[in-house]
C-alpha cells in the first residue's frame, strides 16, 4: 500500500479498493517502525490524521471527489499548524503552538488531504543538508552515511523512503529542488507569488516559495493544485488564475525548444553527472524537442550575490524572536539586553548565527552599498539573462546540482564548501522563476538530479515536461534498499 503515488491513491479511493482511515494508519505504522532509521518527522499528528481521514471517508460516501480527497501529506514544519508545534527546526520554536493554520495548510485541508505530521528541516531552512536542525540531521534512505539535502531533507527523506507519498515544501535558494535531486524525487518550485507564503515562517521574504515534493510529477500537479493560487493575506501573492496543471501533463514535446547553459557545464560539476544529463537531453530529444545551447553569462555572481541578500532579509525577519515577542526565553535575565542575548544565543543555532550576523553587517551603514545594494543589481542582471535566453527557448535544462549527496558531517567545518553546491538552484529565486528538479540517473548509488526551468507561470509546462520524461524513463521508480 505504502508504494502507491497519489495519482493511484485517488484511484483506489475513487473505486473504494481501501478507505483513507486504513491507509492512513499503515503510514503511521511504517513512520513510527522505520523514521528512527531516518529522523524525517519532527512531530507526529496521529490524532489529527485519523479525524481528517475519517472526515474524507464520509466526504467521499456523499459523493464527493478529488485527487487530495484522503491523501496523507505532511508538512515541512514551518507551516504554521493551528495547536500544532510549528517548530521551524529551531529550539527558538520548540515550544511553539500555531495559533493559526498558514494558507498552505489551510487549503490543503480543505480539499481533504490528510496531515501525518511536520517534518524535520534545517534550521530557519538555512541548509542544503539539513544537518542544522535542533532536532538532529535527516539521513538519506539511498545511503544512510549521507545527507538527505536540505532544507526541506526531512519532506524528501519520508517521501523517498515511502512513509508518504508526498509532502510540502520550501525553496529560498533551492530546498525543495536539491533534496528532490538528492533523494530520487520530483520537486517543483513556483514562481515567486504562485502558493501563499501566509503563514510560513519567513527566511528570506523576496526568495521563499512553497512547492510539492513527490515521486512523479503527475503526483506534483496533484499537489501543486491545492496549494496555488491568489491569497490576500500575502502581499506579493499574485492574482493570476490557476490552470488545471494535471490537464497539461501529455501535450507533445513536438519541437519545444531546450536550452541548455554552456556555463553549466564547468569544471565544478561531477563528469559522471554531466553524463546523466546528456542522457537525459538526449532522450527529450527522441520526444521531440529541440536543443539550443544558450548563455547565462552572470550565473557565476548569483552565489555571493544570493548569500548577502538572503542573510540581509533573515537578520531582519529573525530580529522578532527575542524571548519576549517569540521564541525561547532564557532562564532568570538580568535586564532586558541580557535576555535578548541569552535568549537569541541559547534559540538559535551557529548556521543561524552566522547568517544573522553576515545579514546585519551587510545592511548596516557603511556597508548597505558596497554588500547589499551591489548584491541587488547582480540579482537584476541574473533575472535579464534568463529573460534574454527565454526570448529564444521555451525550457532552460542542466544538473540540479553540480556532486550527488554527501557525507554526513562531509561540509560542516567548511560552511561556504556547502553554499557552492546551490549553484544551479539559486538563479531561479533570484529571479524568481519556476524550476523543477526530476531523476536522472545515479552516480555510486546516489540518485542525481536534472533540472528545468521555464517562464513565469509556466509550472504547467515543466511538470508536462517531467511527465513525458518520466512516462519514457524509471528512475523515478526507484526505491531505496531497507524501504
Ligand atoms: N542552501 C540555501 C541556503 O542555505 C537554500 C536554502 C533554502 O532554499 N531554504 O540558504
Amino acid at each position: 500500500m505504502h508504494q502507491m503515488t497519489l495519482a493511484e491513491i485517488a484511484r483506489g479511493l475513487a473505486d473504494k479498493k481501501f478507505s483513507s482511515e486504513e491507509l492512513t494508519k499503515v503510514l503511521l505504522a511504517r513512520i513510527t517502525q522505520l523514521d528512527p532509521q531516518l529522523n524525517s518527522f519532527i512531530s507526529l499528528t496521529e490524532e489529527l490524521a485519523l479525524e481528517q481521514a475519517k472526515a474524507a471517508d464520509a466526504r467521499r460516501a456523499n459523493g464527493e471527489s478529488g485527487a487530495l480527497l484522503g491523501a496523507p501529506i505532511a508538512h515541512k514544519d514551518l507551516f504554521c499548524t493551528q495547536g500544532i508545534r510549528t517548530s521551524c527546526g529551531s529550539k527558538m520554536l520548540d515550544n511553539f503552538k500555531a495559533p493559526y493554520d498558514a494558507t498552505v495548510v489551510a487549503k490543503l485541508a480543505a480539499a481533504g488531504a490528510v496531515t501525518l505530521g511536520k517534518t524535520n528541516m534545517d534550521e530557519f531552512a538555512m541548509g542544503s543538508a539539513n544537518e542544522s536542525s535542533w532536532y538532529g540531521a535527516v539521513k538519506n534512505p539511498w545511503n544512510l552515511e549521507h545527507v538527505p539535502g536540505g532544507s526541506s531533507g526531512g519532506s524528501a527523506a519520508a517521501v523517498a523512503a515511502r512513509l508518504l507519498p508526498a509532502a510540502t515544501a520550501t525553496d529560498t535558494g533551492g530546498s525543495i529542488r536539491q533534496p528532490a535531486a538528492f533523494t530520487n524525487l520530483t520537486g517543483l518550485k513556483p514562481t515567486y507569488g504562485r502558493v501563499s507564503r501566509w503563514g510560513m515562517i519567513a527566511y528570506a521574504s523576496s526568495l521563499d516559495q512553497g512547492g510539492p515534493l513527490a515521486r512523479t510529477a503527475e503526483d506534483c500537479a496533484i499537489l501543486l493544485q491545492g496549494m496555488a493560487g491568489f491569497d490576500q493575506n500575502d502581499s506579493t501573492s499574485i492574482d493570476e488564475p490557476v490552470p488545471d496543471y494535471s490537464a497539461s501533463l501529455g501535450d507533445s514535446l513536438q519541437g519545444l525548444r531546450i536550452g541548455v547553459p554552456k556555463e553549466y557545464f564547468s569544471a565544478g560539476l561531477d563528469p559522471r553527472i554531466a553524463e546523466l544529463i546528456q542522457n537525459s537531453i538526449q532522450q527529450l530529444q527522441k520526444l521531440g524537442a529541440v536543443i539550443k545551447e544558450i548563455s547565462l553569462p552572470n550565473m557565476q555572481h548569483a552565489i555571493p550575490a544570493y548569500y548577502v541578500i538572503a542573510p540581509a532579509e533573515a537578520s531582519s525577519n529573525l530580529s522578532r524572536f527575542d524571548g519576549v515577542r517569540f521564541g525561547h526565553r532564557c532562564e532568570n535575565p538580568e535586564n532586558l539586553i541580557d535576555l535578548y542575548k541569552r535568549s537569541r544565543g541559547e534559540g538559535f543555532g551557529p548556521e543561524v548565527q552566522r547568517r544573522i550576523m553576515v545579514g546585519a553587517y551587510a545592511l548596516s551603514a557603511g556597508y548597505y552599498d558596497a554588500y547589499y545594494l551591489k548584491a541587488q543589481k547582480i540579482r537584476r542582471l541574473v533575472k535579464n539573462d534568463f529573460m534574454t535566453a527565454f526570448n529564444e527557448v521555451d525550457i532552460i535544462l542542466g544538473p540540479t546540482t553540480p556532486n550527488p549527496a554527501w557525507k554526513l558531517g562531509a561540509k560542516n567545518s567548511d560552511p561556504v564548501a556547502a553554499y557552492l553546491e546551490d549553484v544551479y538552484t539559486i538563479t531561479a529565486n533570484l529571479a524568481g522563476l519556476p524550476g523543477v528538479s526530476m531523476p536522472a540517473g545515479f552516480v555510486d548509488g546516489l540518485p542525481v538530479g536534472v533540472q528545468l526551468l521555464a517562464p513565469y507561470f509556466q509550472e504547467g509546462r515543466l511538470l508536462n515536461v517531467a511527465h513525458q520524461y518520466q512516462l519514457n524513463t524509471d528512475w523515478h521508480t526507484r526505491t531505496p534498499t531497507g524501504f
